[in-house]
């Protein structure tokens, strides 16, 4: 049995996967938000409760929105900030009495849908969080691919490529930087920059459904939005040139997302033409706590 643990802001989530994948049972708890040792506590009374309800030990993989620097075991980059600086999955280990696999979500997205999602077996998957912020990850061959300073595919904290001037320096971002991807493209930016141009504060949602109804503000938001993924993926493109790309999180389900990707993506990578899919995951919200379980994969 495997075991996976998807930490979030608001909810820890916790399910249990048989070896086909199938999910046995499935449990979530209120964060408790600035409390380190609450976190560790709550994380092994998840798993122990699993455990007692299918009767079965398992391996236990932890999504986080962070990463654990392999040289130091400290997590940095968390948003859930009470984690960062800590040996948190020494601590996990200690707490659980076995060896713990921690990841960061994104990472867990292209685990997860490599693995048995929608780019299963695709040897090298880059995925993309597309929610309340954005990140992403990279999987080789349903693995994670973490990097040396445990930051590769940490796409939403470079600057949107190829801005335009008033695009240019960009919103302020939590890290300190401006024009910051995440500013962009997440489901916060995305509503940020209706507001800007329209002037009024309206959710994801709404923006996508007056842009069905044929408003042409919204149309042009969801236009720019488009643009400033693809300028983005294109550059992921050059770099890694992946075999296929996920994407996640709340603003995944816009169906309009993918419409002409693939060729506003060609239009910026070098040398044009590019044949890389974008697919949205399979598992929608479960991609996070599917990918931490299967961080512990059927050959290790
Ligand atoms: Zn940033």
């Amino acid at each position: 049995m495997r075991i996976g643990v998807d930490l979030g802001g608001t909810k820890i989530e916790a399910l249990a996967l048989d070896d086909s994948g199938h999910e046995l049972q499935r449990i979530r708890v209120s964060t408790p938000r600035g409390d380190y040792d609450g976190t560790v506590d709550a994380i092994a009374k998840l798993v122990s409760d699993l455990e007692a309800a299918t009767g079965k030990r398992g391996t236990v993989g932890v999504g986080i929105p962070g990463t654990v620097v392999e040289s130091t075991g400290l997590v940095k980059n968390a948003n859930s900030t009470w984690i960062n600086d800590k040996p948190f999955q020494a601590d996990l280990c200690q707490a659980l009495a076995r060896e713990v696999r921690c990841a960061n979500d994104a990472n867990c997205l292209a685990v997860s849908e490599a693995t048995d999602g929608s780019v299963a077996g695709v040897p090298v998957v880059f995925a993309v969080i597309m929610g309340t912020g954005c990140g992403g990850g990279i999987a080789f061959h349903g693995r994670v691919h973490a990097g040396r300073n445990g930051i590769a595919g940490e796409w939403g904290h470079m600057p949107l490529p190829w801005a335009n001037a008033d695009e240019f320096p960009g919103p302020a971002c939590y890290c300190g930087r401006y024009g910051c991807l995440e500013t962009w493209i997440s489901g916060t930016g995305f509503e940020k920059d209706y507001t800007r141009s329209k002037g009024e504060a309206l959710r994801g949602k709404e923006i996508v459904a007056k842009a069905r109804t044929g408003d042409l503000e919204a149309i042009a938001c969801l236009d720019r939005l488009q643009d400033r993924l693809a300028r983005g993926l294109a550059v992921i493109a050059n770099v890694l040139d992946p075999d296929a790309i996920v994407i996640g999180g709340g603003l995944s389900n816009m169906d309009e997302l993918y419409i002409g990707i693939s060729e506003r993506i060609s239009g910026y990578a070098f040398g044009g033409s590019m044949y890389t899919p974008v697919l949205k995951a399979r598992h929608g919200d479960s991609s996070g706590v599917r990918g931490a379980a299967w961080l512990w994969p059927a050959t290790s």
